[in-house]
This record gives structure tokens, sequence and C-alpha cells, in this order.
């Protein structure tokens, strides 16, 4: 066993915020207890690119402030994607109109 303090495993993986028992900050576990993939570790490793495992002695919560930060990133992402879609979809259908030397479309 190592000589980490209890309290170590209480801090939050992303921002190391930390509060007591009365806090009102839930703290959220990153892994699922019977998977050792999640949503939230998913994003970690996704946005962050920080690799996290269920066997790695770091913390294995996050505070709800970063995982609605990850939530944005995650809505931000899709958002993102999604325009891509359309943009080339726009530019495919201009195409299909004048064919692709007169494309000019955001001129
Ligand atoms: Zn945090």
């Amino acid at each position: 066993m190592c000589n980490l303090p209890p309290k170590f495993h209480s801090v939050c993986r992303l921002c190391l915020s930390f509060c007591g028992d009365n806090c009102s900050d839930v703290k959220l576990p990153i892994f699922d207890r019977d998977k050792d993939k999640s949503r939230l570790s998913e994003m970690i490793i996704t946005y962050l690119s920080l690799m996290v495992s269920p066997e790695d002695m770091l913390p294995q919560v996050v505070c709800g402030s970063c995982a609605s930060k990850l939530d944005e990133f995650h809505t931000f992402r899709e958002l993102s994607h999604k325009s891509e879609r359309l943009l080339v979809q726009f530019v495919q259908y201009a195409n299909s109109l004048t064919g692709p030397k007169e494309v000019g479309v955001f001129k």
C-alpha cells in the first residue's frame, strides 16, 4: 500500500478542487463500477488527451464544474461536426449544379 492521505482520492482529477464533507459540489465517478469505460472517461481521453484508467492510482472522481465543461466540449464538438457536414453537403450540391470549375460559392 502507498502512503497517500485518504482525501487524495476525493480531489477532482481535473482541477484538484477539494471540498469537505459539507460541500454541496458532488464528485462524479469517472468510471462506472462494473465497466472500465464510461462517458466521462471517454470524454477526458478524447477532449483532454489525458489517459485515465481504473488502475492508475490517481483520483477517480471529477467535480460538477469539470463535468459540465466536458459536456460543453462535447456539445461544441457535435455542433462543429454537424456544421462541417452541412458545409460539405452545400459544396457538393453547388458543384452538382455548376460543376467544380465554378464553385465560388463563398465569393
Ligand atoms: Zn474539477
